[in-house]
């Protein structure tokens, strides 16, 4: 402790910004001046956290070196700024409300919203302690546990800017949360069963037999409602598929236990980190191969996608129910996730046989994230629940943007000062109900932030429902090409500044030449990006009906190897005369070829299937030959698979040497770029073999290879490239204009 009076007091002011709020970092402050001995008060601002502590300097410094190293496991920092300021004479250390006072009601808000956590282990063990007065009760949470995103209407993060603000804290409850010392310390949805949010609908026990007996159920879980079903009966799986209208798409489980998931699953210590992990995502696993699972319930797909119980609700459901769950979005197929009471019973009523629902309303509709590792390291594929909304922080100082991403998978992103906010995933923008999606997406994120976009960004491609609306929103457009926008995502994930060379490898995407792009070499400086090379280009014949049959591909490959013969005739016209046959260098349409050549599937019944088929073939073979493809020309490689499949080559032998192929071309080109940092993205880098492989033969070679972690590398991706390279085209116009 310091002698008071010996040395003359100092103060130190420090502003946070990122993911400081609803993490327990008030608390953790209170905790830490008043154990240093200082004086002064923290409170939560528009832009994150601001502290002012006064005593001895030494205290002070020590102060800050704890701050740094202590700070709550949830919390992210993007930025921080240290300041003395002139002692003020302060007694005691408090906490302030919430306030705006650095700036006025219009100050734009760019303090991170953090995304909802999963029941942490003390609020679980509260769960089933049948002396704690929250046994049993579904809504129990805590300042490292518990929704936020979720039901948050208006930053700063308080409860009265929540969808909590209807639930008056009963005294034992407020006095939690004003203890500073309580784990439930302004825990915004912090509740009890005598004040909070209540079941209503069936019991727990009513979904559990429900649920046994082979029954739907939707259960309105923290990002929207959710349809469950027995995953091991196979007549309810097919029930809930014609329900759903959901034909073909593989379903995610949740499981009870890690220990159920590993029955299932092969699961590494890596994987079960990120099972577990505050977040909860679908983690995408391989099966292990042993049976249980109901046929139907992922019969297109070579990986099970898993998660474990990540509520109270859902604990409280899946300790009564040891059987491994479907747990899927609630809607009709393709339709954006229900979540509101009465739109479920109005929507879902003729799927569902039961509904588990609650009075607590849900903010926004936030889907189950989807992950898989890679490179060590979780690679987010879908990004929602646990992860949205993402904040990346960029060097330069953005203008005002929205920036409305692609068609498929769609997400959206708005730029505030240095951080790009980029929605949950929305989904595709096909039906009419996922449009309205995508608009409310937009408002309630300008809302959430206060903000107010002077400039939108879009694809390059004038069919996207995106673009549509931008260039019909009545304010000045930037549109920025598709696989720039790839490159300049995974560059800003990383903080990249160029020149990089970029490989940008996905199933389509509109090229300034206006065929379709997607198998794409780019050296990228700032905002400007040079194509030094591309996959040969060949004919889709069909168009779109060549996205869904991968044997189209295959038969413009050989037509245009080694002629028509053997070759259904309507496409041999298509071909000849370029009649509903696009152009296209996409890698995507190569691996579907290719799966098709060796037998592995001719079809594709939901988008990236048939490279994760042809991607699963590769673990069971072990080579290091590859086809030779030069400079991106599919014809010599071709005929290799051709001769391979004619000579019998098992597939998994086919597989990977296809896979090595690519690898050596990302190999060759960077030998060849000068330079020496390299992005992998669009969803082909989704595929671990590649990637994995890719990065491991680059670095050998001396590249620093940089690939997708937080943000997809799919299009869910490319609404933060658009924001930061529109910037970046904004910011060249002023200095030309100079
Ligand atoms: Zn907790
Ligand atoms: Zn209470
Ligand atoms: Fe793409």
């Amino acid at each position: 402790m310091p002698m008071p009076g010996l040395a003359a007091p100092e103060r130190l002011r420090v502003r946070l910004e990122g993911a400081v709020q609803g993490v327990g970092f008030r608390p953790f402050v209170y905790r830490l001046a008043k154990q240093l001995g200082l004086t002064g008060w923290v409170h939560n601002s528009a832009t994150g956290l601001t502290v002012e502590v006064e005593g001895a300097g030494d205290m002070l410094a020590e102060f800050e070196r704890r701050l740094a190293s202590d700070r709550p496991r949830a919390s992210v920092v993007q930025a921080s700024e240290s300041l003395r300021v002139s002692p003020v004479g302060s007694a005691g250390f408090e906490i302030h409300s919430s306030s705006y006072s650095e700036g006025s009601d219009s100050q734009e808000k760019t303090a991170a919203v953090l995304p909802d956590l999963a029941t942490c282990a003390e609020c679980y063990a509260e769960l089933f302690d049948p002396a704690n007065r929250r046994y049993h009760y579904p809504f129990t949470n805590c300042t490292n546990c518990g929704p936020r995103y979720a039901i948050v209407h208006d930053i700063p993060y308080d409860r009265p800017a929540t969808t909590m603000r209807g639930f008056e804290l009963c005294p034992t409850c407020r006095h939690e949360y004003e203890d500073p010392a309580d784990r439930r310390f302004h825990a915004q949805p912090n509740a009890c069963p005598a004040c909070g949010p209540k079941l209503d609908g069936a019991t727990i026990v009513q979904a559990t037999e429900a649920l046994r007996l082979g029954q739907i159920i939707a259960l309105k879980g923290i990002g929207g409602f959710q349809l469950l079903a027995d995953a091991r009966n196979v007549a309810a799986v097919a029930r809930l598929r014609s329900l759903k209208h959901r034909d073909e798409k593989p379903f995610a489980l949740m499981m009870p236990s890690l220990e159920m998931v590993q029955r299932y699953c092969k699961v590494s210590p890596a994987e079960q980190a990120l099972l577990e992990s505050p977040a909860a995502p679908i983690v995408l696993l391989e099966p292990s191969g042993i049976s249980g699972l109901a046929w139907n319930v992922a019969h297109h797909s070579p990986y099970i996608g898993a998660m474990l119980p990540y509520s109270p609700l859902h604990h409280l459901l899946m300790s009564e129910l040891p059987i491994p769950l479907i747990a899927t979005s609630g809607n009709l197929s393709d339709e954006p996730i229900v979540i509101d009471n009465q739109q479920a019973r109005l929507r879902m009523g003729s799927i569902a046989d039961l509904f588990l629902t609650h009075d607590r309303p849900i903010a926004r509709p936030c889907d189950d994230s989807v992950v898989r590792l890679a490179r060590g390291c979780e690679s987010v594929i879908r990004m929602a629940r646990g992860y949205a909304p993402a904040a990346v922080r960029v060097s330069e100082e953005l203008p005002p943007l929205l920036a409305v991403g692609g068609h498929l998978k769609s997400t959206v992103a708005i730029a505030i000062g240095h951080q790009v906010f980029l929605s949950q995933h929305i989904g595709d923008l096909d039906s009419a109900e996922a449009r309205h999606a995508f608009e409310t997406t937009i408002d309630d994120l300008c809302r959430l932030y206060n903000f107010h976009p002077q400039t939108v960004v879009c694809d390059m491609h004038p069919d996207y429902a995106s673009s549509q609306w931008a260039l019909a929103s009545g304010l000045p457009v930037i549109i920025v090409q598709h696989h720039h926008a790839h490159a300049a995502a995974c560059a800003a994930e990383h903080g990249l500044q160029g020149p990089y060379l970029a490989a940008c490898w996905d199933g389509s995407g509109y090229g300034l030449d206006g065929t379709i792009w997607g198998g794409e070499f780019f050296l990228v400086e700032g905002p400007h990006f040079e194509r030094i090379e591309h996959l040969r280009p060949f004919r889709l014949p069909g168009g779109e009906a060549a996205v869904r049959e991968g044997w189209r591909s295959a038969a413009s490959l050989q037509w245009e190897t080694s002629g028509p013969a053997g070759i259904d005739k309507t496409i041999c016209r298509m071909l000849e005369r370029g009649v509903n046959a696009p152009l296209t260098t996409s890698v995507g349409r190569l691996f579907d070829a290719v799966a098709s050549l060796a037998g592995v599937a001719q079809k594709s019944f939901f988008e990236g299937q048939v490279a994760m088929m042809l991607e699963r073939e590769t673990s069971l073979a072990t080579s290091e030959e590859a086809y030779s493809l030069p400079a991106g020309d599919w014809q010599p490689l071709f005929r290799q698979v051709v001769a391979d499949v004619t000579a019998g080559v098992a597939r998994p032998l086919i597989a990977t040497r296809f896979h090595n192929a690519l690898v050596e071309w990302l190999v060759s080109v960077a030998q060849r770029s000068g330079v020496r940092q390299m992005v992998l993205s669009g969803g082909v880098f989704q595929n671990r073999y590649l990637l994995e492989r890719a990065a491991a033969r680059l670095e050998a070679c001396g590249m620093e290879v940089y690939s997708h972690r937080r943000v997809p590398a799919n299009d869910g991706g490319i609404a933060l490239g658009q924001a930061v390279l529109a910037a970046g085209r904004m910011r060249g116009r002023r200095h030309s204009c100079a």
